[in-house]
């Protein structure tokens, strides 16, 4: 029922208002919503009245949703819709792993998976580098960076012990960040790119969008998000410690780059004259010799650092 009936919530993008709204029944949520939505938009012909909408007070009802007991007082944990991760997890039932059977509509049928099963480990996103692949198919294990959809790790138990009697909630955030940044790993993931896609009906998605931003650090800490090399414009943690690395190889250089990133102080140390350890090119002879190794950086082109 909760799935069907209550209203969606939505929340002003106006910077200085970030006031949330409750929309009438009727009216849909979609992620294009979520990212535009401004107090008093004029939604389904009906615009509401008052020349400044955004200095309307909120519904006192929205910050009883931060209390850390309204979250025990869920009848149903929340199921997402239209998730991000359906496609990644056509093989699982929706609601194992936070997603709303009524809403995620799986871009391949049962029938169609069963004849070709590498179709549920290859989802046919576009763009998406086949080799990534952020979930374990039922009964698979053993792969690097990968995670189960429907388990909690032992780490994210210690995290966020308060989602172990019942994970569902946590894995669909945790889900919904995966896959959102395998889809596109050339930018900064921000908790405000995910949240328009928190897609669920009732006061809950109020309390979805702030767990989000721990959830997302949680994930960016272990390595999982926003790694490689990415144009952050602030520090992706708040570390302010400084850090020595040794060595400028590209082991060394990554780890500095992602350390920086984090926002910690760095030093590389090196004991030669040059970068790059075993990848080195020389070019005085004006054309490139590669006297060590090279890495490849996808299918089409293959270039030292
Ligand atoms: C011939 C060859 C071809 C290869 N081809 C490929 C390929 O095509 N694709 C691919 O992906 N991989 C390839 N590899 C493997 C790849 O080059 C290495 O795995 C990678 O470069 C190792 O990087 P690293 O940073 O771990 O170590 P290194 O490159 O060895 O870097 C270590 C750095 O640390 C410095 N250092 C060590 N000790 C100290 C110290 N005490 N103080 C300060 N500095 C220190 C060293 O001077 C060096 O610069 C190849 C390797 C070789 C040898
Ligand atoms: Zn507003």
């Amino acid at each position: 029922m909760a799935d069907q009936l209550l209203p969606f919530w939505v929340q002003c993008t106006k910077p200085d208002c970030r006031k949330w709204r409750q929309l009438t029944k009727d009216i849909q949520l979609t992620a294009s919503l979520a990212a535009t939505y401004r107090c008093g938009m004029k939604l389904g012909n009906v615009k509401s009245e008052g020349p400044d909408h955004c200095s309307q007070p909120e519904d006192s009802r929205v910050s009883e949703v931060t209390d850390s007991w309204w979250h025990s007082m869920l009848i149903l944990p929340p199921l997402l819709k239209e998730s991000p991760a359906s496609p990644f997890l056509a093989a699982y039932y929706p609601d194992c792993v936070g997603m709303s059977p009524s809403g995620s509509p799986g871009s391949v049928s049962l029938a169609e998976l069963r004849a070709d099963p590498c179709r549920a480990v290859q989802p046919q996103i576009p763009g998406l580098c086949p080799y990534f692949q952020p979930f374990y198919q039922p009964n698979e294990c053993g792969k690097a960076l990968c995670v189960r959809p429907d388990m909690m790790e032992l780490d994210e138990l210690y995290e966020f012990p308060e989602f172990s009697r019942d994970p569902t909630m946590y894995l669909a955030l945790r889900n919904l960040i995966l896959a959102s940044w395998h889809r596109k790993c050339t930018e900064v993931l921000t908790a405000q790119r995910c949240a328009q896609h928190i897609v669920v009906r009732g006061l809950v998605r109020v309390r979805c969008v702030q767990e989000l931003d721990r959830v997302l650090r949680f994930m960016t800490r272990k390595g999982l998000i926003n790694t490689g090399v990415l144009a952050v414009e602030r520090p992706l943690l708040s570390e302010r410690k400084a850090v020595v690395v040794v060595g400028a190889g590209a082991s060394g250089l990554a780890a500095a780059r992602q350390l920086h990133n984090f926002g910690f102080q760095v030093v590389v140390l090196e004991a030669r004259d040059r970068i790059g350890g075993w990848v080195w090119d020389d070019a005085s002879l004006g054309l490139t010799v590669v006297r060590g190794a090279q890495l490849s950086t996808d299918a089409s082109t293959t270039r030292s650092p």
